[in-house]
């Protein structure tokens, strides 16, 4: 089947369920409203992105919730994470990089017809070293399995790589996961390299899957927030 790019989340999901990814990708199912929670999380992602000239998230935070239609209480939950990255030192250190790139958009090329898309929300790079900063607002921190085997921070790597060859050293990839604590992990070069073998061996599984042949349900967690549930085969028995 013929996609125009893969990401952490999409190589998640085919890797959870095919049939759910092509519902997705091909078949286009009509996607359900964001999650209030989420629509906080992208509040909170804004108020950085624009507050990256001042330094702060202050000027920014009502618009963003605004922008997301949040009610008061999720405005006072998305102010309070705000100023919990503040307080960790979201914009210590800044001054002294040679870039700081807010919401850094990627489309690299792995070759063979296959380019993995995402988005950094904070590249800081300083000679040949790189941080990648990355705001989560989820419940639950990541187990110490999810952030050694975490797909989001392998694309990092390998993309910043990609953009930037002038990147030599180990880089670290920073999950400020605000209802909790900083947890952090180091990617290499070598590291770079075994992610694109990775992505190119799903890059083809997918292109090689015909473009109309539904492929097979696998039930799971992933269920629960899939758009495609009432029309599955795995739900109509
Ligand atoms: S409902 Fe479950 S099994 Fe069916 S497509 Fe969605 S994720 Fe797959």
């Amino acid at each position: 089947m013929k996609i125009p790019h893969i990401s952490a989340s999409s190589v998640k999901t085919w890797n959870n369920c095919r049939l759910q990814f092509y519902a997705e990708k091909i078949l286009k199912v009509e996607r359900r409203p964001l999650h209030p929670l989420t629509k906080m999380g992208i509040a909170v992602h804004e108020a950085f992105e624009k507050g990256t000239k001042c330094k702060s998230y202050v000027d920014h935070i009502s618009e963003a919730c605004n922008s997301q239609d949040l009610d008061e209480e999720l405005v006072g939950k998305s102010t309070e994470l705000c100023k919990t990255c503040e307080d960790w030192g979201w914009w210590n250190g800044v001054d002294d990089l040679d870039h700081c790139i807010p919401e850094y958009e990627f489309l690299v090329d792995l070759g063979e017809g296959i380019h993995v898309k995402g988005f950094i929300d904070r590249l800081d790079i300083k000679g040949t070293t790189a941080t990648i900063l990355d705001i989560k607002t989820q419940s639950k921190k990541f187990s110490a399995n999810e952030l050694k085997n975490n797909l989001q921070a392998d694309i990092y790597n390998l993309a910043t790589r990609i953009s930037f060859p002038v990147i030599q050293d180990p880089i670290r990839v920073e999950f400020w996961v605000l209802r909790h604590e900083i947890q952090a992990v180091t990617r290499t070069k070598e590291d770079a390299m075994r992610t694109k073998e990775y992505l190119l061996k799903v890059g083809r599984d997918i292109l090689d899957h015909p473009q109309d042949e539904h492929p097979q349900p696998t039930k799971g967690n992933n269920c629960r927030w899939c758009d495609y549930q009432r029309s599955c085969p795995e739900w109509q028995l």
